[in-house]
């Protein structure tokens, strides 16, 4: 695969090479396990010293080629991919942190990710500290610990749409002498790739539009190969120091700028097993070969919506970094020109039951739990997923009673916007 292909290419030809006579598109190895003629053959797999098959759990052809692609198109130069987002940002952290360590994370975050850092990893003993990311660099500063081994965020944060500050985060995280890991879920590497601004490690809910057409749940994880572990060896032991559970292996030493990823496909992915089916990995192929093309007409869907919204009576408010006035208009122009993202949020003028009749009367919008598919798709927090909070408890998490996340799909952007202009005309 030339490496200096346009990324529009790479979308459709990096990942699966095939050889003479092999399969043109993308095979499905539905196999658990794979042959090998003699035992000494095997057994170099398992010892690391030969690359090769072996166990589904470990590696598989067509997940791999999969996680080639994304590779190729963050710009990377190793990843894999997991059964969720979920996991995906779990093996991330989990890679480089265990019990008494600490990590820092953007308060703009997808609610799974928050509850993930902020309860479930701190039972296994990592602490998260949750800062504004649009705080000031000396004050993010304060939040570093001696035990911190990870800066985290989000590139354009879900639902809340915060665009991150990257620079200024790699900073954080490079003048405390550990890696920036970036999940890029809603910008996609069509509209940014955070390695080029100096995250080390970019993580993906590929269930979202890598992925698409809602088929599918998965993540990845993708390695810059930046981060420089044997300059920092005495916080990151798990990369430095023999693994005894590997023979002795020292992945930073043994793979170079693969030891990241080795590390967690050799280690968590053994020990924890959260892998996609082939199945999956083949379906999520089929979402990235159309990537750039969806990308390009959510944002500009998304753009228009964003407008007729803004201009309309019945609506108070929205949020889409598209917009000029928008508080991170200026961050989005310099990370992503080419455009954010289809997902946006607005608040219509009256109150939680007006916001109910408004979602109900929708006709081609679809009320979900899902954001960033081809179809448009709508969620009123405050009556799905914040429901059993007063109007109270909703402020005081940020959310108002009225907003509304939309995410905006790449059917006609008329046939939307008619549909947002008769469901506001009944309230
Ligand atoms: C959806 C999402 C996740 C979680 O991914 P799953 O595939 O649902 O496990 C993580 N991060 C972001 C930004 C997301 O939007």
């Amino acid at each position: 695969m030339e490496n200096d292909y346009k990324i529009e290419t790479k979308c459709i030809q990096a990942g699966w090479q095939p050889k003479c006579g092999e399969s043109r598109v993308l095979p499905i190895y539905q196999s658990t396990t794979f042959k090998y003629d003699d035992s000494d053959q095997m057994g170099k797999l398992f010892d690391l010293e030969a690359e090769g098959y072996f166990y589904t759990r470990l590696q598989n052809p067509t997940n791999d080629a999969v996680a080639a692609k994304i590779t190729a198109l963050e710009g990377g130069v190793a990843g894999m991919l997991t059964s969720s987002g979920q996991a995906a940002n779990y093996y991330a952290l989990f890679n480089i942190c265990e019990a008494g360590d600490h990590i820092v994370c953007s308060n703009s975050v997808y609610g799974g990710t928050y509850n993930l850092f902020g309860t479930t990893m701190k039972k296994q003993g990592v602490e998260c500290t949750f800062v504004d990311p649009d705080a000031p660099y000396e004050e993010l500063c304060q939040a570093i610990r001696p035990n911190t081994k990870a800066v985290f965020a989000e590139t354009i944060a879900n639902p809340s749409i915060v665009v991150l500050d990257i620079e200024k985060f790699a900073r954080l995280a490079h003048e405390h002498g550990v890696p920036l890991i970036v999940d890029n879920t809603f910008a996609t590497p069509i509209n940014c790739r955070p390695f080029e601004w100096g995250a080390d490690i970019v993580t993906h809910s590929t269930t979202k539009y890598m992925d698409g057409h809602a088929m599918a749940v998965g993540g990845a994880i993708i390695d810059s190969g930046n981060f420089d572990w044997l300059a920092h060896a005495d916080k990151f032991p798990g990369l430095t120091t023999p693994d005894e559970s590997y023979h002795g292996i020292t992945y930073a030493k043994k793979f170079g700028k693969a030891a990241y990823i080795t590390k967690a496909t050799a280690q968590l992915m053994r020990d924890l097993g959260s892998i996609p089916s082939p199945m999956n990995a083949f379906l999520l192929n089929v979402g990235l070969e159309t990537l750039h093309l969806r990308v390009a007409r959510h944002c500009e869907n998304a753009q228009k919506v964003a407008e007729f919204l803004t201009g309309h009576e019945k609506v108070a408010w929205v949020n889409y970094a598209g917009l000029p006035d928008n508080r991170y208009h200026a961050l989005a122009e310099k990370y992503m020109p080419n455009g954010t993202c289809g997902v946006m949020a607005f608040g219509i003028r009256g109150d939680r039951a007006q916001a109910i009749r408004f979602m109900d009367a929708l006709k081609l919008a679809a009320i979900v739990t899902h954001v960033a598919d081809a179809r448009t798709c709508i969620l009123h927090p405050a009556s799905h997923t914040h429901r059993q909070m007063t109007e109270e408890q909703l402020h005081a998490a940020g959310i108002s009673p009225d907003l509304m996340r939309l995410s905006v799909g790449i059917e006609n952007v008329e046939d939307i916007i008619g549909d947002l202009d008769q469901a506001l005309s009944v309230i």
